[in-house]
C-alpha cells in the first residue's frame, strides 16, 4: 500500500477535547483519557480487502500471518516491522451454533471463539499491539493491573519478546489458573488488598516514575489491537455482517474497540451494514448499564462490584467514556444479567462443544434476555464474542460439573455390563 499510509495519528482527549499530536502519553493534562485517531480517508477499502485476503495464506508465526498484524494498516501503520511481536494471535474460529441460537431464541448465532488465542483470551489482540508499541519506544518492563487475563497475556508477550513484566492483582476473586499462568510466563506478581480499580490508579500515578510501560485498557494501542477482532469477524463473513454483535463488558475496552473497528470498516465501505452492539454486564458489576438505563450522563462507580464472572468484576472502568460512542454509532443497547443466568448460558456453550469462561457466557445470556423483552427479533442474526477459554476458570468447571462424574462403588471392578449402563445413545 506504500505511501498512502503516512501513519500519523492524533490523540484526542475525551474530557476537554484537546488534540495532541506527536507525543505519546496515556492521559491528557486535564486528566482525561485519550483516544487515538487516524485519517483513513485516503485509503481504498477494496484494496485493503484484497491485501487482507492475500495475507490469510501466510504461514502461522509470521508477522502478517497474525490475526492482528494482518490488519496493520488499520491498527498501527507507524510501528516499524522489527518492533512487532506476535504469537499468531487472532485467527480464531467463528462457529455457527444451532444449540446456542435455539437457547437465545434467534434464527442464527455464531460464536467468535477469542478463547482460541495463544494465552486463552481476547486480551492477546490488544496486548500484541500495546507491547509492540512499547518495544518500539525501547521499553523492556511491561506492567498492568488485572483481573487475570490481561496479566497472562502481558506476561506471555513480555516473555516472548525477551522483556520482563510486573503485575498488580487483587488478593481475592481472581481465578488461580490465570494468576499461575501469569507467573509461569515469568511475571513478577504482586497481590494486594485492593481492587482492580485501585491497581489501575496506582499504576497511573507511579508507572512513569517506576520506568514501566503500562498496558492497562487505558493504553490506546490496546484498543487499536482489539479492533482486529471485528475486522477478522467481518472478513470471515465475507464482509457481510450479522444484525447484532453481543459482547461482555467489564473495563469496557472491548466494546470501545468493537465500535471503533466497526466505524473504520463502515467509513471505508468495507461492510454491508453496521450491526447493533449488545453490551452485556453482570448485575453485580454493571455501573455502565445502569447509567444507560437511567438515561443519565453522570457515571456512578460501583464501589463494591460482585460477580462470579471475575473477568467482569470491575466497578469503576477507567475507560467508560469510550463506550457511549460505540453504542451511538451502532444503535447499540446494554443489558445486565445475573450470575445464575450467566452460568446457565455457560452450560449451553460448554455443552455445544466450544466452551468458555463465565464472563464470555454473559453474551448468550444477554441475547436471550434481549430476545425475551423484544429488543431482538427472532428472525435476526447475531455473533457473540467468547472472550475467554473454559480452562481459565477451573473452579467454575468444578462447581458446575464435578457432580456429573460417575463414581464406581468401592471395590466394584470395571466390566462391560457396568460400563454399558453409562453409554449414552
Ligand atoms: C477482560 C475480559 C472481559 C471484559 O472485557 P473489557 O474490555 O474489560 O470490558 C470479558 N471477558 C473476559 C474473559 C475477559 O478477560
Ligand atoms: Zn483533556
Amino acid at each position: 500500500m506504500g505511501n498512502e499510509i503516512d501513519g500519523e495519528y492524533m490523540l484526542c482527549c475525551l474530557e476537554c477535547g484537546a488534540e495532541i499530536g506527536g507525543h505519546w502519553r496515556i492521559r491528557c493534562d486535564c486528566g482525561g483519557i485519550l483516544e487515538l485517531w487516524r485519517d483513513f480517508s485516503g485509503m481504498d477499502g477494496e484494496r485493503l480487502q484484497q491485501l487482507f485476503e492475500q495475507r490469510l495464506y501466510l504461514e502461522r508465526g509470521t508477522v502478517y500471518g497474525s490475526g492482528v498484524w494482518r490488519y496493520k494498516e488499520l491498527i498501527a501503520p507507524e510501528l516499524p516491522e522489527n518492533a512487532l511481536t506476535t504469537r499468531g494471535e487472532g485467527n480464531t474460529g467463528l462457529y455457527l451454533s444451532q444449540a446456542c441460537a435455539a437457547y437465545a431464541g434467534i434464527r442464527e448465532l455464531r460464536l467468535k471463539a477469542q478463547s482460541e488465542n495463544p494465552s486463552g483470551s481476547f486480551k492477546d489482540n490488544g496486548m500484541a499491539a500495546a507491547v509492540s508499541h512499547g518495544l518500539s519506544l525501547g521499553k523492556n518492563v511491561f506492567a498492568c493491573s488485572s483481573t487475570g487475563n490481561t496479566s497472562a497475556s502481558l506476561a506471555m508477550y513480555a516473555a516472548w519478546s525477551g522483556s520482563s513484566s510486573l503485575v498488580i492483582a487483587p488478593a481475592s476473586n481472581i481465578s488461580p489458573a490465570k494468576i499461575n499462568q501469569t507467573t509461569a510466563y515469568g511475571a513478577q506478581v504482586i497481590r494486594f488488598d485492593g481492587t482492580y480499580d485501585d491497581g489501575i490508579a496506582f499504576l497511573e500515578k507511579w508507572g512513569d516514575a517506576l520506568g514501566l510501560y503500562v498496558c492497562n485498557s487505558l493504553n490506546p494501542y490496546r484498543i487499536e489491537g482489539q479492533k482486529s477482532i471485528v475486522y477478522e469477524l467481518a472478513q470471515q463473513l465475507q464482509w457481510k455482517m450479522p444484525d447484532w454483535i453481543a459482547i461482555p463488558g467489564g473495563a469496557l475496552s472491548n466494546v470501545s474497540a468493537l465500535g471503533k473497528g466497526l466505524g473504520d470498516l463502515w467509513r471505508l465501505g468495507m461492510i454491508d451494514k453496521l450491526p447493533r452492539i449488545a453490551l452485556v454486564q453482570a448485575e453485580g458489576a454493571s455501573p455502565f448499564h445502569r447509567m444507560v438505563e437511567q438515561k443519565g450522563k453522570t457515571f456512578v462507580p460501583e464501589p463494591n462490584p460482585r460477580t462470579r464472572a471475575s473477568a467482569m468484576n470491575i466497578g469503576n472502568p477507567p475507560s467508560w467514556r469510550k463506550a457511549p460512542a460505540a453504542l451511538e454509532l451502532t444503535q447499540g443497547v446494554t443489558a445486565a444479567v445475573s450470575d445464575e443466568e450467566i452460568m446457565l448460558a455457560k452450560r449451553v456453550i460448554d455443552r455445544s462443544g466450544i466452551g468458555c469462561e463465565p464472563a464470555s457466557a454473559a453474551t448468550l445470556a444477554g441475547l436471550k434476555m434481549l430476545r425475551t423483552d423484544g429488543t431482538i427479533d427472532k428472525d435476526e442474526t447475531a455473533a457473540a464474542i467468547l472472550t475467554g477459554h473454559m480452562l481459565k476458570d477451573a473452579d467454575a468447571l468444578e462447581e458446575l460439573y464435578s457432580g456429573g462424574i460417575m463414581h464406581m462403588p468401592g471395590g466394584e471392578p470395571l466390566s462391560p455390563e457396568v460400563v454399558r449402563r453409562f453409554i449414552l445413545k
